[in-house]
């Protein structure tokens, strides 16, 4: 749960650091709007993957499944920017699959808190694993981060990809080929 009061007073102290007069028209408000926009982004904190990955169906033939191109939004955790981007997900069931929309669910979970873009793929990739019990998952995020965009090295529209692998995807290389030839079309 996001502390309203505790929010608002270290906006009031990060502006007041950063030499602004706290109290003149346009920064007024910004304290409150900034401790309830917090309560959305960073929602994922109070959330478990469990809830939406635990209502399965059976199926008699276990083929791949693949989500694609999930938008995410986080907030890089060394910095506090942005980083968004795309996640895509597979997985070949083992008598089980989850409906679509729980796979995006999941990466809200994830994404809606402080994150680094390479923790954020595995924790998909792990919680995929521990609720479905597919035969294997593979996990991919690209992401473009302010923090590289907008300051430091200043790339703008380089792009992190991180990839996670697990059960079959990790062990059979061909699983992996299929998978970026999907992701790719
Ligand atoms: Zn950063």
């Amino acid at each position: 749960m996001v502390d309203l009061k505790k929010v608002e007073q270290a906006v009031r102290l990060l502006l007041e650091g950063i030499g602004e007069d706290v109290n003149r028209e346009g920064l007024k408000d910004t304290p409150n709007r900034i401790a309830r926009m917090y309560e959305e982004i960073y929602k994922g904190m109070d959330e478990d993957a469990a809830g939406h990955l635990s209502k399965t169906f059976t199926v008699e033939s276990n083929e791949i499944v693949l989500v694609k191109d999930i938008t995410f939004y986080s907030i890089c955790e060394h910095h506090l920017m942005p980083f968004y981007g795309k996640v895509h997900i597979a997985y070949l069931p083992d008598g089980k699959v989850v409906g679509l929309s729980k796979l995006a669910r999941t990466v809200e979970v994830y994404a809606k808190r402080p994150q680094i873009q390479e923790q954020m793929t595995t924790q998909i990739a792990e919680a995929v694993m521990e609720h479905l019990k597919p035969q294997g998952v593979m996990v991919m995020a690209e992401a473009e981060h302010m923090c590289m965009t907008m300051r430091g090295v200043e790339k703008p529209g380089s792009r992190t990809v991180t990839m996670a692998a697990r059960g079959c995807f990790s062990e059979n290389p061909q699983l992996q080929q299929y998978f970026f030839e999907m992701v790719r079309r």
